[in-house]
């Protein structure tokens, strides 16, 4: 039978993994292997995908990729998952862990004083290299409880120690790439070579996580292992036999919690000594000879044999080639330059192998390595009983992905956010705050009236900054409870959750699951969201998810909502926000139907994922992220929406002549915007003022409003100069045109020159049209 076959609640053990290429690698270095058990947890609510439990975590697999896996059902889960043995092996440790005895301290021969120490941090995702990070570096990186959070390399130093550099690299399983972002991880390894690898392992998943450490420690260069999540391994009866670990791994392995900052010291104690003394690991040999014959042994040493030269000539660790090269891996085969009587060669030893094992080679070599780990396990690892945070998770999830509450749950939850958002929390700080900036203004303006300055000046600062850019400023508030709600979702696991059951409607549109994530992120900034493009696993929903996420209405449009619809709309205004957000939701569906016919034809690429445990996220996280927002718009606000804002105002102040306009339609502006007004005028949006707005929004959306406001200043504000009508085509309008300049760059650098250029074009087009559409049923219902 297959995966497929199984039912809800069912265990069953995998016999053979079929499927070809990428897809079937991934499925291996998951620890989807003969031999592995699964049970088969749920299925999301619309049917597909299923999840599923092996090595003790949560996996998603579409139905249709299930049916390639091989299994036979299993009476009930073996005793060895999740077993609870003696208490008497459970260790106490000094703050965590046992203190690290591997090594002999300050032997050998250090590298010289003043060397620089580039250490890479590697490990799988949601192992917490970024909390990591931030302790090592004392620096505020995004830390997300979803995979794929860390999309870029960061750099950073050890505090305290200045000679070294540490890099954050993006979460990976193996060192077979499967996403853009995990080939990202593994180059910079290979080629970059950093003195010590800091490979943290999550020690309530040590299973799977030793997968990528045997691959670590095959490179021959240092590692030091970092157990991580102890506090949750011991919380729950578990532990570790720190040096039984040591022993086996050949590698100083140091129990820590990154977030609460235990056992971090010692790690980078470690860590720097095994970089100075370039203590390299004292095992790489992970084939037994006794396994299965030894197929995969003799196997292993028969290819380092033979590509030995090879591998030293292209500068790649012998043994971590010869992996690849029996796992078929193109990249390192193009590297090595083997002649063709040694591809011969290599190709019967691969096959003598297989046939002997009877397992292909991918599926071989992946089971080597997981043997390898149960020995490592059975030796040194107490299980913990199911943990608090599993049972919790479990408890959540029947709510939240159950069958009939998981999409009606997300819709509320979803609309309570834009009402406590938009109606309570936000609002209410955001009334504060402009009454905050009125009353600055005003006392300003009596103070400079006061003291006679020159008229000109007093009309920049009064009605240019403190309107303009006051008016921005106004919006903080709003911006950063959003952003506040957004960082909630992603840090507590829901958002992967979210991917889980919109699988199956997204592939309707073309998309996998994972698309989901740019764009819930795309809510907050375009420019975050589109790097976060970098996890999904193919190229094609990359760009597609790219080209969707303009549709995804920015926090920096939220001022120009609100703004209008504070004055149109007093009292149901986030009903006709929410509105709008779905606007551009139906949009983006109709528009990836349209690229699904034309530009991307095919099936999106399938959907396996791991589903984290729900954490309470850290307040110190959030706070700091919400700081780095604040910050953020606050630089903007006062650098481009404050050039934006005095730049009009001159121009709408000055004519030709640079002498000062009595009327600002004889002024410079008038003159240059006015070119755009034939274009505006079918969607009642035919005033230079406005055009002028629309073209600084290019620069910073929020620079909308202020410019509105500068430029409307004689007449009561931009609002007062609007029907209900035309402020509706604008709201719409702004909803949709160009991206600002940050996120087209952003787009620039995933997708290139033409596709940003595209991108401007076709969404001021879009959004052209359907201006136009609200005017013509606008003005049918009699509205303007
Ligand atoms: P990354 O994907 O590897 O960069 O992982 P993150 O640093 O983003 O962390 C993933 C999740 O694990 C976050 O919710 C963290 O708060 C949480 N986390 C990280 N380290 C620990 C730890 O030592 N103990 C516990 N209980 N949670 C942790
Ligand atoms: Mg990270």
């Amino acid at each position: 039978m297959t995966l497929n076959d199984l039912k809800i609640g069912q265990t069953a053990r995998i016999n053979a993994v079929g499927g070809e290429g990428a897809l079937r690698r991934h499925f291996l270095d998951m620890g989807v292997i003969p031999g592995a058990e699964v049970s088969f947890v749920k299925l999301a609510p619309m049917g597909d995908p299923m999840e599923l439990r092996l090595h003790g975590y949560e996996l998603t697999l579409r139905r249709a990729d299930a049916e390639h896996i091989q299994v036979t059902l299993l009476d009930a889960p073996s005793s060895s998952e999740g077993s609870i043995r003696p208490k008497e092996r459970h260790a106490e440790h000094p703050g965590l862990g046992q203190e690290g005895k591997y090594h002999p301290k300050g032997s050998g021969d250090p590298l010289p004083e003043g060397t620089l120490l580039r250490f890479a941090l590697v490990g799988n995702q949601n192992s917490g290299k970024t909390t990591l990070f931030n302790q090592l570096t004392g620096s505020n990186q995004h830390v997300g409880n979803f995979p794929g959070v860390t999309v870029d390399r960061k750099d950073g130093m050890i505090r305290g120690h200045r000679d070294t550099s540490i890099t954050d690299l993006p979460g990976i399983y193996s060192m077979s790439p499967y996403s853009s972002e995990e080939l990202v991880s593994r180059n910079f390894v290979l080629n970059e070579k950093p003195q010590a690898v800091i490979n943290i392992v999550d020690a309530t998943n040590i299973h799977r996580n030793l997968y990528l450490t045997m691959q670590l420690l095959e490179l021959n260069i240092p590692v030091v292992v970092a157990l991580n999540m102890m506090d949750e391994l011991v919380g729950n009866g578990g532990s570790v036999d720190i040096n039984a670990m040591e022993d086996l791994l050949g590698v100083p392995v140091v129990p820590i919690s990154a977030v609460r900052n235990e056992g971090v010291d010692e790690l980078i104690q470690h860590a720097i000594h095994i970089a100075r003394y370039q203590e390299r690991p004292l095992r790489q040999d992970f084939c037994d000879a006794g396994d299965h014959g030894g197929a995969v042994h003799r196997c292993l040493h028969a290819v380092i044999h033979l590509i030995e030269d090879h591998a030293e000539a292209a500068g790649l660790p012998v043994r971590f080639a010869a992996g690849k090269l029996i796992e078929g891996d193109p990249l390192i085969l193009d590297q090595l330059r083997l002649d063709q009587n040694e591809k011969e060669m290599l190709e019967h030893i691969v096959l003598q192998m297989e046939t002997e094992r009877g397992l292909d080679r991918s599926a071989a070599m992946a089971d080597m390595r997981f043997s390898f780990i149960g020995r490592v396990c059975d030796a040194c690892v107490t299980r913990p009983h199911e943990s608090r945070e599993h049972i919790r998770s479990e408890k959540i999830d029947r709510l939240l992905t159950g069958k009939f509450t998981a999409i009606p749950l997300f819709i509320a939850v979803m609309g309570l956010i834009f009402f406590l958002t938009f109606n309570v929390i936000g609002a209410w700080l955001q009334d504060l705050f402009a009454a905050g900036i009125e009353a600055l203004s005003a006392l300003v303006d009596t103070a400079m009236t006061g003291a006679g300055i020159n008229p000109a000046i007093h009309g920049l600062i009064v009605n240019g900054i403190f309107e303009g850019v006051g008016s921005v400023l106004s919006f903080l508030p709003i911006i950063v409870t959003m952003f506040f709600f957004l960082s909630l979702l992603e840090d507590s696991g829901y958002i992967a959750r979210v991917a889980f059951f919109m699988d199956k409607l997204l592939r309707k549109i073309g998309l996998s699951g994972r698309s989901i994530v740019p764009m819930l992120i795309g809510f907050g900034c375009t420019v975050p969201a589109v790097m976060s493009t970098r996890t999904l696993p193919s190229d094609r929903d990359r760009r597609m998810t790219i080209l969707l996420t303009p549709f995804m209405s920015c926090t920096a449009k939220l001022p120009i909502y609100a703004f209008f619809v504070a004055a149109f709309f007093p009292r149901r205004g986030w009903l006709v926000i929410t509105a709008l957000y779905v606007l551009g939701i139906l949009l983006g569906i109709l528009a990836a139907l349209l690229y699904k016919r034309t530009l991307f034809t095919g099936e999106a690429v399938t959907f396996v994922m791991e589903l984290p445990n729900y954490r309470l996220p850290g307040l110190r996280n959030v706070l700091h992220l919400l700081w780095e927002k604040a910050k953020d718009f606050l630089q903007r606000a006062f650098s481009v929406i404050l050039i934006a804002t005095v730049v009009v105002w001159f121009l709408k102040s000055f004519n030709f002549h640079f002498n000062l306009v009595a009327d600002t339609h004889d002024s410079m502006l008038a003159a240059i915007a006015g070119v755009l007004v034939p274009l505006f005028r079918p969607l009642g949006l035919g005033d230079w003022r406005i055009c002028t707005s629309l073209i600084s929004g290019f620069m910073a959306k929020e620079s909308v409003v202020s410019v509105l406001e500068v430029l409307f200043s004689d007449r009561g504000g931009g609002a007062a100069a609007m029907t209900t009508l035309s402020a509706a085509a604008l709201r719409v309008f702004s909803l949709l045109y160009t991206p600002c300049v940050a996120a087209i760059a952003s787009i620039r650098r995933e997708l290139g020159r033409r596709w940003a250029v595209a991108v401007v074009l076709w969404q001021c087009g879009v959004a052209w049209l359907a201006a136009l559409l609200v005017r013509l049923i606008g003005m049918l219902l009699g509205l303007g």
